[in-house]
């Protein structure tokens, strides 16, 4: 973002903040300084009370908290309280998210009233999930709460032309929900969202590991593999990784060496699942714009976007353009950020709870 001079001196007097609050990864947007926060949704609560375990003097919230997954003393759950794409576990996001805008109030360098907060919502959520997500930034310490949808939160950051006649379409793949967006003149005209991203991606890694070889790996184990050598669609130079897991047979440790060939493979269920949705969404789009949908293409957010050869495969699929927007992970975040230069002016994207 271009650096604003007015805005960099609104930071010092007000706090308004953006929040991608993400079922994997959640990122604090602060107005005039830009993403202060980027953290792993997961927290470590103590199992009877619910409530932040402290590592040292710091509550285990974000990326402490994901780096104590499968190794926490039995006393203490790891929790991803949003996991599914809404929140699962109401007092637990709260807890997380008056820990990140905690600390995001802790970098200013004057007191500061409580913040005026946009949170990103996926589109077509209840008005119980869209309240639960309200409540919870108010009792996170928000003073006003708007909510906007992150596809056009999304939209915005890159620059789609969604005011425009004619169709933006928005796929955005993040750790618990896949959604397809097509907008045209400032509104959604197709949507489609699925329960199938980043964390079945993950799991379709164990089940194929567990099946063709016996050996049980971890989900962060296979969130690796898929970084390092998944893919959607043959790579020039096919790559192979090691991963490390238990033997279900002796029980033992062992190290395995794997292909990116058999990683694809490994993953072509939840991918087609992927491929499917847009191939749907693009199928609600009303005959007049489909020209258009072809003329803008598709643009990918989100950290599921990055799978390498998605955009290749996903282009070759639906002979269109698809691209991965810059910074995919930082989208939603960047957007309701933009929002907040001019809350009046986006009223009509933004959601308003009584
Ligand atoms: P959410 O909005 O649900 O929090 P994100 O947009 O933050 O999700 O994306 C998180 C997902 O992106 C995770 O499943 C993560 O494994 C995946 N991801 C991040 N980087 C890559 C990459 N380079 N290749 C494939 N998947 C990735
Ligand atoms: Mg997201």
């Amino acid at each position: 973002m271009a650096f604003n001079p007015l805005n960099w001196i609104l930071g010092f007097f007000s706090l308004d903040i953006g929040i991608d609050l993400g079922t994997a990864n959640t990122l604090v947007f602060v107005r005039g300084k830009g993403i202060v926060i980027n953290e792993p949704s997961w927290v470590a609560v103590e199992k009877k009370s619910l409530i932040p375990i402290m590592v040292g003097d710091k509550a285990a919230v974000g990326q402490v908290a994901k780096e104590m997954s499968g190794r926490a003393p039995k006393n203490v759950m790891v929790v991803r309280p949003l996991r599914d794409g809404v929140i699962s576990e109401f007092e637990i996001t709260e807890a997380m998210l008056a820990h990140f805008i905690g600390k995001a109030h802790e970098q200013s360098i004057v007191p500061l009233p409580r913040p005026r907060v946009v949170v990103g919502v996926p589109t077509g959520v209840t008005e119980v999930e869209k309240r639960a997500v309200n409540d919870a930034a108010l009792l996170a310490g928000a003073r006003e709460v708007y909510l906007i949808e992150e596809p056009t939160a999304s939209a915005l950051a890159v620059g789609l032309p969604i005011n425009q006649v004619g169709g933006s379409v928005v796929l955005d793949i993040g750790g618990g929900t896949s959604e397809v967006t097509v907008f045209s003149l400032g509104s959604v005209v197709a949507n489609r969202s699925l329960r199938v991203a980043g964390d079945e991606l993950d799991q379709a890694i164990v089940q194929y590991i567990r099946n063709k070889y016996n050996i049980l790996i971890g989900e962060r184990a296979a969130e690796q593999v898929k970084i390092k050598v998944g893919s959607a669609f043959p790579l020039k130079e096919e790559k192979t990784t090691t991963v490390r897991g238990r033997n279900l047979v002796s029980g033992l440790p062992e190290t395995l060496e794997i292909s990116s060939i058999e990683i694809r493979e490994a993953l072509s269920g939840p991918v087609d699942q992927i491929i499917q949705a847009v191939k749907e969404a693009l199928d609600d789009v009303p005959a007049e714009m489909v020209g258009d949908v072809m003329d803008n293409g598709v643009c990918m957010c989100g950290g599921g976007a990055l799978l390498q050869g998605l955009a290749e495969r996903l282009s070759d699929e639906l002979r269109l353009r698809c691209w991965v927007a810059d910074d995919p992970l930082t989208c939603v975040a960047r957007g309701a950020g933009l929002v907040l230069d001019d809350l009046e002016g986006y009223r009509h994207f933004l959601i308003q709870m009584d």
